[in-house]
């Protein structure tokens, strides 16, 4: 069974974001770049059930601009074993990215698409799902647990009342949550080692689709800024701020 992995490039989760001047977005001039951390999650995954012998190839794939291959790279050297970019200039929303999916997923034919949950740059958490939908496949969202054997899934999830077991026929998308794995950090040897092998690039017309944005930012703004905290002297005076300033009690 082979295993698709989309692998997204985002601002480093270390890099405090900080918004344009003029709004339009987050400043990525100059920003240390790395793989979405739950995209990390799912190719950790993808390559131990290649290890245990229950996918034989794992594909990475990353759509954007030329820079997205060094994700692709990145995604080689923890395990994978062939890479393709999807290039484009156009800045690419989450039905785009999922119709291009679909048409890979189309030519590639994996038994098993696996992707983050949501990639940590716009909080979407769309793609899977739209991905699922437009090839009419299962899919398992927010993975903590994934089981393959045979032609069948067992996928645990993690919801808002506790877990939740699904089982499904593949070939299925399934998403990949916080807790399913911890990714390993590529070895000096297996970064040489990704170096040799291939990244395909292709565009998105080869897969004859028009990734045009439907939706328009009308603006980012950063969070209110917190303000300073103050120091109290007693917990009769917390109680007193906390009754007349938070207005509880
Ligand atoms: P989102 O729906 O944008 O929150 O993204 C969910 C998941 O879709 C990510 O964790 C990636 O696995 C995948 N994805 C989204 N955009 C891209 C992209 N440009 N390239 C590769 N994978 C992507």
């Amino acid at each position: 069974m082979k295993v698709l992995v989309p692998v997204k490039r985002v601002v480093d989760y270390n890099v405090k974001v900080r918004v344009r001047a003029d709004g339009s977005g987050v400043e990525t001039q100059g920003v240390k770049m790395s793989m979405n951390p739950f995209d990390e999650i799912a190719t950790e995954e993808a390559v131990r059930l290649r290890e245990k012998g229950v996918a034989t190839e794992v594909v990475a794939v990353s759509l954007g601009v030329a820079a997205c291959a060094e994700t692709v790279r990145t995604a080689l050297a923890m395990g994978a074993d062939r890479g393709v970019l999807v290039e484009t200039e156009v800045e690419l929303q989450p039905l785009a990215v999922a119709k291009l999916l679909a048409a890979l997923v189309r030519r590639e034919e994996p038994g098993l698409v696996l992707l983050g949950k949501q990639a940590i740059d716009d909080d979407m958490n769309a793609t899977g799902q739209m991905l699922a939908a437009l090839l009419g496949w299962p899919q398992a969202t927010f993975a903590s647990r994934i089981t393959i054997v045979g032609a069948e899934a067992t996928v645990t999830r993690e919801v808002d009342g506790g877990l939740e077991t699904l089982a499904m026929p593949l070939p299925a998308v399934i998403t990949a949550d916080l807790r399913l794995n911890e990714p390993r950090y590529a070895s000096l040897p297996n970064i040489m080692k990704a170096r040799k092998k291939p990244i395909e690039t292709i565009k998105p017309a080869d897969l004859g689709v028009d990734p045009t944005p439907r939706l328009r930012l009308v603006g980012v703004a950063e969070p209110p800024r917190r303000k300073a905290g103050v120091k109290v002297a007693s917990a009769a005076e917390l109680v007193e701020r906390l009754r007349l300033e938070a207005k509880v009690i």
